[in-house]
Order: C-alpha cells, then structure tokens, then sequence
C-alpha cells in the first residue's frame, strides 16, 4: 500500500513540476509578445506620424508651385528642401517598418513584398531567395 500511496505521490509531484514549467514558459512567452506588440505599435505610431508629415509636405509643395505664378517648374530651393525631407522621412519608415518586422520574426519579400517567417530561405509566394 506504501508502495502505492508513494508512486501516487511521485506522479502528483511530476504533474505538478510540468504544470510549473508549462506556466512559467508560457508566461515568459506571453511577455515577450507583450513586448513585441508594445515595440511594434511603437513604431506604427511613428510611421503614422511620418506619413502625416509627409502629406503636410506635399500641400506645402502644391502650395509653393501655385505661388511660383508663371513658371511654377523653374527651380526652387524651397521645393526642393521639402522634396528632400520627404525622402528622409521615407526612408525612415522603411527602417522603421524594417524593425518592426524583425521584432516580429518576419522580413519582407525583395520580390514580391509579402511577408515571410524570417527562417524561411525561400518566399512561400514567389520563390524569391530571402
Ligand atoms: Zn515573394
């Protein structure tokens, strides 16, 4: 019976470490996703900033080029300020959306710009070589 009672025992206790284990692992894997998802709404956050700045750019630019009055193409400086900060802004969404893709574990296609698992070799879509 003592035999019995302590194989009872032994198996409660087992079940109860793998419960433990299971608990603390998902937990640990529930807060890296919090992370994740607060790291990755971060940067949608900001990317939506940017977007908006760059749409305030474009009136600017429509703005100045009815100004410009008869020749509103001949060259300006102005413009051109604004077309380059236009580019510094894209450029900083794409290494913004950049990171929130490896802070997802994804990367995006060169070839046809779907999402892929970052361990993936090879696009699921088109083939493309990651
Ligand atoms: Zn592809």
């Amino acid at each position: 019976m003592d035999d019995k009672w302590n194989e009872v025992v032994e198996t409660f206790k087992a079940t109860a470490r793998a419960a433990s284990d299971f608990l603390t692992k998902g937990f640990e894997k529930a807060g890296q996703r919090t992370g994740e998802a607060v790291e990755t709404a971060r940067y949608n956050i900001r990317i939506k900033e940017l977007n908006a700045e760059i749409t305030a750019l474009y009136k600017d630019i429509g703005r100045l080029v009815y100004e410009g009055g008869e020749n509103p193409y001949a060259p300006n400086e102005k413009i051109n300020e604004k077309l380059r900060q236009i580019s510094a802004k894209k450029a900083e969404i794409e290494e913004l959306r950049a990171r929130a893709e490896d802070v997802k574990g994804t990367r995006k296609c060169p070839g046809c710009g779907k999402t892929c698992e970052k361990s993936y070799s090879f696009c699921a879509v088109c083939g493309t070589k990651l």
